[in-house]
């Protein structure tokens, strides 16, 4: 397929009478592939592909017209002559001919003047003005002919037509001209001929297309390990040991941790929570994608899948806004939320990340909340799209309940949220987890069964180069906050009261001079002995340890 280039393109440029010649020669370069591609469907197992390829429309007749006609490498740019082969067209060969004989004559017109006349000197030449002459120098213009006409003189010479060489030059200049002309009539000829085989030609171009897709597919799968995926009609999704397409190939170095996930009505809704950084975002998108590649016919990124084809996937995923169209972050958020409640059946697949973290904590979270009640509750009568027929519905209904419950993945960091697994049954709680038992957090990005304890936000942001004081400002108001048991704080107020003293408001940071410092700055070095000095040092250091402690000066 390499070879072959944007067929229907170049076919769409004759159609609306904008092709240049090397879009026929694209055409031309795609067609003579034909004949391999056509021997490739006798290699090939039976099914849609090699059936595809055996009914390919017949092009062999274009395909011998534009080899015939149209030059090896026609011109890039349109003006040029040179576009039609040599042998396609008498009366162009004739005409080539003719001029290449005239500008031969003219070159071969000086040496045979010079033994004709005997005068060494004579020159034919060109000159824009007045085109092709031939010179005789002052002294021997006694020994012109008759046929010379005189037509310009020159201080030491004069110059000279013949009725042959006006005739040559006719035809010289002139030749360009037609041969243009006549190329170009040609060409027209050969995209009429184009167009009228264009419904033909744009078939070839889609199904090479389809070629192509499939073919990057095979390609792709093959590379990279892809499963053949099972589809069937069941609401049950099942990946085993699934994994991110993109984010695998972009890991420098490191792993990609493969992930299960299952869903079945019976615990459709799936709340993920687990740290910053844990990889809750990916297994979000990774299993949208498995899906979205099984049913566009790809083989997917796992080591086994069976997917319940979903009638769409819905995602409401990253934080885009569009100030442009006058729309909030959190409006577009919300916007988004209500099109994929408002359009959702049963059998759609739905991504949401991060709902309600464009707004205040309590709003977020009572949004969040109320979403996820809907999804498992809200009535459903059957889905809309895919499964139209009433029977289905009917089916449906009677087997997994009287409830919309679509595949949802719902990742959070609403921790309160997880109590819904508790009190909704079809609710399910997952985390990505982390190893915290050492000195500096692992990322395991392994999905687990159950809630996620923390957050380790904080952590993620020293990650990230927070200045020192900011971080540890954080870990020391989250200490107080966790402390204060409240999953948020009814008022910072009591969170501020009881951040110890010297701790709170002020952070350490911002805290007057280190006594340390002041004694240090007030010590005149020059005029202590060295015994006192050596006081002085020990003073200070147990000033450092202990900074209530006074200094003497
Ligand atoms: P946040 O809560 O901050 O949005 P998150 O939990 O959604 O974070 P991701 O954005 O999914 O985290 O992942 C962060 C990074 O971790 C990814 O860019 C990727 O480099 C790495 N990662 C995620 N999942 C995996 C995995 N399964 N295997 C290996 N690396 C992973």
């Amino acid at each position: 397929l390499r070879a072959i280039g944007d067929l229907d393109r170049w076919v769409q440029r004759v159609v609306y009478g904008q092709a240049l010649p090397r879009d026929l020669a694209g055409i031309r370069q795609t067609l003579a592939r034909m004949p391999e591609l056509a021997a490739l469907a006798d290699a090939m197992e039976d099914g849609p592909i090699a059936e595809r390829l055996r009914a390919l429309p017949p092009t062999a007749d274009l395909l011998r017209l534009l080899q015939a006609a149209l030059a090896e490498q026609p011109p890039a740019t349109a003006g040029r002559v040179g576009l039609i082969r040599t042998g396609y067209n008498a009366d162009l060969d004739d005409l080539v001919r003719r001029a290449r004989d005239a500008k031969d004559a003219v070159a071969r017109l000086q040496d045979a003047e010079r033994a004709r006349l005997d005068i060494p000197n004579v020159k034919v030449g060109f000159n824009k003005v007045f085109g092709y002459y031939i010179e005789v120098p002052r002294a021997q213009t006694g020994k012109v002919p008759p046929e010379y006409i005189r037509k310009q003189t020159l201080v030491n010479a004069e110059r000279y037509v013949t009725e042959e060489l006006k005739e040559y030059e006719t035809l010289i200049l002139n030749a360009d001209a037609q041969q243009l002309a006549m190329e170009q009539e040609l060409f027209q000829d050969l995209c009429a001929q184009v167009r009228a085989r264009q419904s033909a030609l744009r078939a070839l171009a889609s199904l090479l297309a389809r070629l192509d897709v499939y073919a990057a597919l095979a390609d792709g799968a093959l590379a990279r390990n892809y499963v053949r995926p099972r589809l069937d009609d069941d609401f049950r999704l099942a990946i085993e040991g699934g994994r991110h397409p993109v984010v695998e190939e972009t890991l420098a170095g490191a792993t990609f941790v493969p992930n299960d996930a299952h869903l079945e009505a019976a615990d459709a809704l799936q709340i993920l929570t687990g740290p910053n950084m844990a990889g809750k975002s990916t297994y979000l998108r990774q299993v949208a994608l498995i899906v979205l590649m099984a049913q566009i016919g790809s083989y997917v990124p796992a080591r086994s899948a069976r997917i319940g084809i979903v009638d769409r996937i819905f995602t409401r995923i990253g934080a885009s806004d569009a100030i442009q169209r006058g729309l909030s972050t959190f409006m577009v958020e919300m916007m988004e939320t209500a099109h994929i409640l408002n359009h959702a059946t049963r059998r759609s697949l739905l991504v949401l990340d991060e709902i309600g973290r464009g707004t205040s904590t309590y709003d977020g979270l009572a949004i969040a909340w109320a979403i996820l009640e809907y999804v498992h509750n809200a009535p459903h009568l059957g889905a809309k799209t895919l499964f139209a027929t009433q029977m289905r519905g009917v089916v449906d209904v009677l087997q997994n309940g009287p409830h919309l419950g679509a595949k949802t993945l719902f990742a959070t960091h609403f921790h309160e949220l997880t109590d819904l697994a508790e009190r909704l049954p079809r609710v399910k709680n997952y985390h990505v987890a982390v190893d915290d038992t050492g000195d500096a957090i692992a990322f395991l990005h392994a999905l687990r069964e159950g809630r996620a304890e923390r957050s380790f936000g904080v952590h993620v942001g020293r990650m990230a180069g927070l200045p020192p004081p900011v971080v540890d400002r954080a870990d020391q108001i989250l200490g107080q906050l966790e402390a204060s048991g409240a999953a948020v704080p009814a008022s910072l107020d009591t969170v501020w009261e009881q951040l110890e003293p010297g701790q709170s408001v002020q952070p350490a940071l911002y805290l007057d001079e280190h006594p340390a410092v002041t004694a240090l700055k007030e010590l005149n070095v020059d005029g202590i002995t060295p015994l006192d000095a050596m006081n002085k040092l020990y003073e200070l250091a147990r000033l450092v340890q202990d900074p209530d402690r006074t200094v003497a000066r």
